[in-house]
């Protein structure tokens, strides 16, 4: 705000001085000399801040930025009156630095909006917590909060840090986290995450991460950084202006001299070479190009779907093909247990031990078997847990009690050379086993998400391919490609190996038609980070997936993807209109200028009135719906 006050403080004064020597120039007959010192004050005023960053900018190595480019042109202007002390140009040399200076302030509300609705979406940057200190509880900073710490969230608190609820229950609002709008009803046990409001009641929470390690600061840096990660468009600018203005400045010095030597008209060819100089700078495509994508990644972000940079934002408009996991992504990744066949133990005994097997797993059907196991199991045991370790695309492997158990699928079982027992059921098979015996195996389903078909008509609509691989047997995979209408699918698929095939599909397809993966991470964060575009689901909490992926969507919603390319094709065609736009003025008024038929003012005008008119367009992404 600081800045904008000052600009404008500028300005006014700048108007204000130069209005003054207006006046006396008209009331006076000083000399062309006196009249210069009279209107230096103005000049110097409105071309202050320029001066400054036009040194700095030098010093940088970047000589021809466009401070350095206006500087040149109102410096012209201010002394051809040395030349031509009958007809002056004082008035257009500091016209052009007060406009270069509206246009300024243009940007700086611009960016100052477009920050403010990033941060308004980063209030969810907590204040404070409640920290329990034995019997009193204490207002602290979040900062200083430490794993293990306890801390009380009240109704209409912001949640400080990531942690779970060892006490109470209540409804979360999670908008500024997942972009969904519907309350999240947490309870005793659930994990709650930085960012979100609590609504109803009291809360007691066991921290589990540092607030630098908490949902709410981890998207923070995730869209902050974002805007470092340029499109292609982008690039371009950048690449466009730096040979662009350079060769202008070239053409500006013939035109100031070639034609000077023919015509022995030095004034009126060095007055159409700054008019040219003036129209070159490219502030237009510089502002309004970033800020497009800078509001398409705050829009974005708004509904919970965090592009980790321009290039994704623009990369997804070239998927042709979306390649979906399917635990947790199509699937809910909540299991049900459907049968428990147990082989010489009873039913409870086996579920024992696949619970104690998969207790430290994070997998869904581990978390679906313990807390299916924790319902029907009331006191504590104290079996022995050690050496676990999670086998991805096939189980997990454990001690318990000093006996080695898996607890996985076929493919398991084959690789430790068990004999099992085949199943009739559907569903997917766990199965049960110590190296020397076969206990038995469970049964569990998953259910379809309720709103995937939706999405998947949409891909489909929009030529995107659909494609799903998954770990989990053949006939589970067949079953729900035919249900929702998936073209290709590829079952019993270790990580690697979906690796493999997404790498094939890769190569199949030409460089511009870009891979999606969709996946939550489990298992398969190798294909995440090894696809064209990584999409991970449902990643709140999971830091794996947010690292391996470059689109992150904070809920669990297959259409968000589908909100995501609406954001990037509509980011990409104000980015487009920006850079034509602006293009073609300037060439017209180039040619014009260089033919004399645009003056000074009409430059400026054009230059400040396209950045202008770019900037607002851009600033249209930031209120899209
Ligand atoms: P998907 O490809 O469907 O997302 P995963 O690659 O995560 O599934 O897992 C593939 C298969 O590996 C599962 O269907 C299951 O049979 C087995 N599996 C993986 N993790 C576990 C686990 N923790 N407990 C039991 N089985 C597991
Ligand atoms: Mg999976």
């Amino acid at each position: 705000m600081e800045e904008k006050k000052e600009k404008i403080l500028q300005i006014v004064l700048g108007m204000i001085t130069f209005g003054i020597a207006c006046v006396i120039d008209y009331f006076t007959s000083f000399s062309m000399l006196i009249n210069f010192w009279i209107y230096l004050i103005p000049y110097l005023i409105v071309s202050y801040d320029s001066m400054k960053e036009g040194i700095e900018g030098i010093q940088e190595g970047d000589i021809f930025n466009e401070n350095v480019l206006m500087l040149i042109a109102s410096m012209g202007a201010m002394l051809i009156g040395f030349l031509r002390p009958e007809e002056p140009e004082f008035a257009e040399g500091i016209f052009v630095m007060l406009f270069f200076n509206v246009g300024e302030l243009f940007e700086i509300i611009a960016e100052g909006k477009s920050e403010k609705s990033i941060s308004t979406l980063m209030n969810i940057r907590p204040d404070y917590a409640n920290l329990i200190h034995g019997e009193n509880v204490e207002k602290v900073s979040p900062e200083t909060v430490q794993i293990g710490d306890l801390i009380i969230v009240n109704p209409g608190e912001k949640v400080p840090l990531d942690g779970v609820i060892i006490e109470g229950s209540s409804n979360m609002n999670t908008i500024a986290v997942t972009g969904e709008s519907v309350p999240r009803k947490v309870s005793i046990e659930d994990e709650i995450y930085s960012g979100f409001v609590n609504i109803d009641s009291v809360l007691k929470v066991k921290v589990t991460k540092t607030f630098e390690e908490s949902t709410a600061s981890k998207m923070i840096d995730l869209v902050k950084n974002a805007s470092e990660k340029k499109s292609n468009h982008e690039k371009f600018i950048a690449k466009f202006s730096k040979y662009y203005t350079p060769a202008v400045i070239v053409l500006a010095l013939l035109i100031a001299i070639i034609p000077s030597i023919i015509t022995k008209d030095a004034i009126t060819w060095v007055m159409r070479a700054l008019t040219f100089l003036i129209v070159s700078c490219p502030c237009a495509l510089v502002i309004s190009v970033p800020l497009a994508y800078f509001g398409g990644i705050g829009a974005a972000a708004k509904r919970g779907i965090l592009f980790k940079g321009s290039n994704c934002l623009e990369a997804i408009n070239n998927l042709t093909t979306l390649i979906f996991d399917k635990t947790g992504t199509i699937t809910q990744g909540v299991f049900e247990v459907t049968a428990v066949h147990p082989n010489e133990l009873n039913e409870k005994e086996l579920l024992h031990i696949a619970f104690h097997a998969e207790e430290h797993s994070s997998h869904p059907i581990a978390v679906s078997l313990v807390k299916g196991y924790r319902e029907i199991q009331l006191e504590e045991d104290h079996c022995r847990i050690e050496n676990v370790s999670e086998l991805p695309g096939l189980g997990v492997k454990a001690k318990v009690n000093d006996e080695e158990v898996f607890v996985g699928n076929d493919k398991l079982m084959k690789e430790i050379g068990m004999e099992y027992k085949e199943c009739h059921h559907v569903g997917t098979i766990i199965h049960i086993a110590s190296r020397e015996k076969y206990y038995g195996h469970i049964v569990i389903s998953d259910k379809i998400k309720e709103d995937i078909q939706k999405a998947i008509d949409t891909f489909q609509k929009n030529h995107i391919k659909t494609i799903m691989l998954t770990g989990d047997r053949k006939s589970i995979a067949e079953d729900i490609a035919k249900k929702i209408g998936i073209e290709e699918y590829y079952a019993e698929l270790l990580p690697q190996e979906k690796v493999e095939k997404v790498e094939k599909i890769m190569q199949d397809t030409n460089s511009k038609e870009m891979i999606g993966f969709v996946g939550d991470g489990m298992n398969d964060a190798p294909v995440l980070a090894r696809s064209d575009i990584g999409i991970s689901m449902g990643a709140i909490g999971s830091d794996s997936a947010i690292e391996a992926s470059d689109v992150v969507l904070m809920n669990d919603n297959l259409n968000s993807i589908v909100d995501g390319m609406k954001i990037a094709k509509k980011t990409k065609q104000i980015a487009m209109e920006n850079i034509i736009f602006s293009i073609v003025v300037k060439l017209v008024v180039l040619i014009l200028a260089s033919l004399g038929l645009a003056n000074m003012w009409l430059a400026v005008f054009a230059d400040v009135g396209v950045t202008v008119i770019a900037v607002l367009n851009s600033m249209r992404m930031l209120k899209n719906k």
